[in-house]
């Protein structure tokens, strides 16, 4: 039988690629897990994708009723599943103020750990039951939330702290809608929720791999700077920013070749080793990356765990 993929954010960029890659090789149902219906219907059929390939289901990740919902809308279309990419993310560089989800968590930390937390322990059961030969999840990090890397020495750099936001649920009454508790800095909150998704996907693996075979990994797909993840910065920002990595850093990818990337990820079979970051070479070929020394605490992993289950009404 074809597989079955569920993919977060696949209207645009990295996921909608990554979509597209997948259906083409007629071995993939792709379950296109988006916010707005429509947009995502267009893209999958401007990407030429055949409709027997794919399935778009709303899930708004700013939003843990949508996120239940959507599970029990997947349940009810009878398809398995075989492996889960949650990409979809926001990053607000240019704002000054805080937005919240609909449960008050901020937006750039609220969707990616905690909507995209409660989706994969939701869906673990979904992937146990599958009788696919390898199952994976994937939570797609970035390079930005490293340390230990050139790009993520821009400042601000990430930094959890001692999280004291974060167990305040990112609410910016009681506590800050920052993770380490200081005042709020869209580009920060991106970077540090980077951080968080790397830290989670290593702590399903200790909690998880054993006991299912589940792989569950990682990835930093290259600088995609034509993606939609840019659209709130500055207009000249937007303007230089792809030449910039394709020039000078030489760290550019296009859509496409990320997808393929993110595509090598869920289905390669030589990619199946669990709790690993990958990044790719010059030469396009697919290594595994160390992070950070903060995006591979294991203590700090276990609390962002801790604190994500409390918050979003597991534990
Ligand atoms: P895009 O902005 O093109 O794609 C982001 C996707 O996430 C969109 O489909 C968007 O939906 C969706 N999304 C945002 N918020 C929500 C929500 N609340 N509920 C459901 N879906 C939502 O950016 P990219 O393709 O660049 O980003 C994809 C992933 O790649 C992210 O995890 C990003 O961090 C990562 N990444 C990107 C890099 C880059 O250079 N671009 C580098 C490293 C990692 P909609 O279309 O409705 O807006």
């Amino acid at each position: 039988r074809k597989g079955s993929v569920i993919i977060t954010g696949a209207s645009s960029g990295l996921g909608l690629a990554t979509a597209k890659a997948l259906a083409e090789t007629g071995k993939w149902h792709v379950i296109m897990a988006c916010r707005d219906f429509l947009k995502a219907e267009r893209a999958a059929k401007a990407a030429g994708m055949a409709k027997e390939n794919y399935t778009v289901i709303h899930l708004d990740l700013a939003s843990l009723d949508s996120v239940r919902q959507f599970v029990y809308n997947f349940r009810q279309s009878g398809r398995p599943l075989d492996v889960l990419v949650c990409n979809a993310a926001v990053y607000l560089p240019t704002a000054s103020e805080p937005t919240y989800t609909a449960d008050g968590f901020e937006l750039s930390g609220g969707t990616k750990p905690f909507g995209h937390f409660l989706l994969s322990r939701l869906l673990l059961e979904d992937l146990n039951k599958s009788d696919y030969p390898s199952k994976r999840l994937i939570i797609v990090g970035s390079i930005t939330g490293n340390t230990n890397t050139l790009a993520g020495n821009v400042p601000p750099k990430a930094n959890l702290g001692d999280m004291r936001g974060l167990a305040g649920g990112l609410n910016g009454l009681n506590t800050s809608a920052m993770i380490d508790g200081g005042s709020f800095d869209g580009a920060k909150a991106y970077k540090d929720s980077k951080v968080c998704n790397m830290l989670t996907m290593q702590e399903f693996h200790r909690r998880f791999h054993e006991e299912t075979g589940i792989t569950f990994a990682s990835l930093y797909p290259g600088c995609i700077a034509t993606t939609g993840l840019f659209r709130e910065h500055i207009p000249l920002f937007r303007l230089l920013f792809p030449p910039f990595q394709k020039y000078i850093t030489k760290g550019f990818v296009s859509e496409d070749e990320s997808g393929k990337r993110l595509a090598q990820v869920v289905s390669d079979p030589s990619l199946t080793k669990s709790g690993v970051y990958w990044s790719w070479n010059k030469a396009f070929a697919s290594f595994e990356n160390q992070l950070s020394q903060e995006a591979s605490d294991a203590d700090k992993a276990r609390k962002v765990w801790e604190i994500s289950e409390k918050l979003v009404g597991l534990a």
